[in-house]
């Protein structure tokens, strides 16, 4: 039987991951619920993608967020050869979430454009909070609760991209408290594509979820799909306090969504990008496939 203190311990959490907006002092480093640190420089980061830039990719600044003295830029980076569809990436939209950041140079190497899918990536969606270890911007503000009174500088860069490149389709990296990997879909993600992309997953080794954040049952292990609860849960986010995140944003916009959830209580950084990696190639190719 739970006690009352570990009920009002759980309220606590779920209101300061899922509800409160914005919180008081941040940003701050956020190590709860058993992450494990992956060493991360924003400076290093950025020149990094930027060496992307030629052939391949367009490298810009999309936005550059002053916090602490100094500008922290968020990266666009765009394919360039011709696309029937383009698949937009972003990552980091938490900055605490770093293997979805250093898992970007991979995803771009293994990039092949002859598919016909034209990549864009947002990275780091959250510049601030990734070089501070912190889920939150410099005010505060989670910034995937924000798409829909777009308060935050770098929600309104993440709109623009979205209206600048019309995406055909939309993943966003993220980590959590969990041991194993799931993924979120929007109702407009074709079933053909959740099952070669969950197959993929697996070949590849990634550990599939059987339990979602809430510790519901996920069938097919990996998926946490649109359920009454989730929608009943961004239903309140989108209604009472005015947040919602991006895969709601993109359910408006009838973009198919998948957002990524892999664990950041694994100690190997490359454990930990593989999904990632794994993700954004197998939903480039499901697409090729489509398009
Ligand atoms: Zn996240």
């Amino acid at each position: 039987m739970r006690n009352l203190q570990d009920l009002r311990k759980d309220l606590r959490i779920f209101a300061k991951y899922h509800l409160r907006h914005p919180v008081e002092a941040y940003p701050a480093r956020e190590e709860e619920l058993g992450l494990v640190e992956l060493p991360f420089d924003l400076d290093a980061y950025v020149a990094e993608l930027a060496a992307f830039e030629g052939e391949r990719f367009a490298v810009r600044r999309e936005a550059e967020l002053s916090y602490d003295g100094r500008l922290h830029p968020m990266i666009t980076l765009r394919s360039r050869a011709p696309a029937r569809a383009t698949l937009l990436v972003i990552a980091g939209i938490h900055g605490n979430e770093r293997a979805s950041l250093l898992a970007v140079p991979e995803i771009l190497q293994r990039f092949e454009p002859a598919r016909g899918v034209r990549l864009v990536m947002i990275a780091p969606a959250n510049p601030i909070g990734a070089q501070q270890l912190s889920r939150y911007n410099a005010h505060g503000y989670d910034i995937n609760r924000d798409f829909k009174r777009f308060e935050t500088e770098e929600a309104r860069a993440i709109r623009a991209v979205y209206e600048r490149e019309r995406p055909d389709f939309v993943i966003s990296l993220h980590e959590g408290p969990h041991d194993a990997t799931f993924m979120f879909t929007n109702h407009y993600v074709p079933r053909t594509v959740v099952n070669r992309t969950l197959a993929a997953l697996a070949a590849a080794g990634t550990k599939l979820a059987t339990r979602d954040y809430f510790g519901l049952p996920l069938s097919p292990p990996g998926l946490s799909a649109w359920t009454r609860l989730t929608r009943a849960v961004h239903t309140l986010w989108a209604v009472a306090p005015g947040l919602m995140p991006t895969i709601q944003y993109s359910s408006v916009r009838a973009i198919p969504e998948i957002v990524l959830e892999s664990s950041w209580r694994e100690a190997d950084g490359q454990t930990r990008i593989r999904p990632h990696v794994e993700l954004v190639d197998a939903v480039s190719r499901a697409l090729a496939s489509r398009s």
